[in-house]
């Protein structure tokens, strides 16, 4: 099984930027199991401007480019630090990916990260990928890390997607604010009704929200391959996800008739 997991910053810092340990260990160890048992894991995580946001004591999430930028650089070292020696604590070997939108969009760089991936999974070696933030220009960019991982799970054969959020899955309101709002276990069809569920933006240092979400789930679903939205507050959920069980949302991909 070749699995995607996409981490989003709420999922790894608290609101001020700075790193949840509690959060990173239990992640490491799980995904340091599942690969023990033979999934093979590739993660997308955030969190480069959020840290960075953290260890440069700025007050909130910068607004200019420069300021971004110059945060992602600071960030993205202490995320890979921090992962580093996580998953160093279970023997687990990982590697920093970080692309931009060019490298997915022409044919030969492509090819060229689709082999890195497969070898680095031969490897054993568990590839943690990010866009280069520093250097993508946010306009043309990827933009955020939700579209980022299912660009990564289609072009990498997945067999499937998951997003872990702040959030159980797609409501058919917004929870915080309707307290009859239910999870939606199942979407076959990511129809008007659905796309009209996924207002918004997420917590205030994250770049997505659910819009981001639904976009990622039609960019997977209609390559064949299954996206799961869930919550990163229990990790524990992503081996109920490999044995094969739905948490969350699940987001079913287009078979062929
Ligand atoms: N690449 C950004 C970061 O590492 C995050 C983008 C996103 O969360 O969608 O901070």
């Amino acid at each position: 099984m070749r699995l995607v997991v996409k981490i989003g910053t709420s999922t790894i810092t608290y609101g001020t930027g700075k790193i949840n340990y509690r959060r990173i260990d239990n992640l490491c160890k799980v995904v340091s199991d599942l690969r023990n048992s033979g999934v093979e894991v590739i993660l997308v995580s955030s969190g480069a401007i959020g840290m960075g946001v953290g260890k440069l004591h700025l007050h909130k999430k910068p607004t200019d480019i420069a300021t971004k930028q110059a945060a992602a650089s600071v960030g993205q070292c202490e995320l890979m630090y921090v992962y580093d020696r996580a998953f160093s604590e279970f023997n687990q070997t990982v590697s920093q990916i970080l692309i931009t939108a060019e490298d997915v969009e022409i044919p030969l760089r492509l090819k060229n990260f689709r082999n890195t991936i497969n070898k680095l999974l031969s490897l054993g070696v568990i590839p943690i990928i990010n866009e280069n933030d520093t250097v993508s220009v946010e306009e043309f960019g990827i933009g955020d890390n939700d579209t980022l991982s299912a660009i990564v799970a289609k072009s990498v054969n997945a067999d499937l997607l998951v997003l872990l959020s702040d959030i159980d899955g797609l409501y058919t309101a917004d929870p915080h604010k309707t307290h009859t709002a239910k999870l939606i276990e199942k979407v076959k069809e990511i129809d008007d009704k659905i796309v009209s569920l996924a207002k918004g933006k997420g917590s205030e240092l994250a770049t997505g929200g659910m819009e981001t979400k639904i976009k990622a789930a039609k960019i997977v679903t209609s390559a064949g391959t299954d996206m799961i939205i869930t919550n990163g507050a229990d990790i524990e959920n992503l081996y109920k996800i490999a044995d094969g069980e739905s948490v969350g949302t699940i987001f079913l991909g287009k078979r062929e008739e």
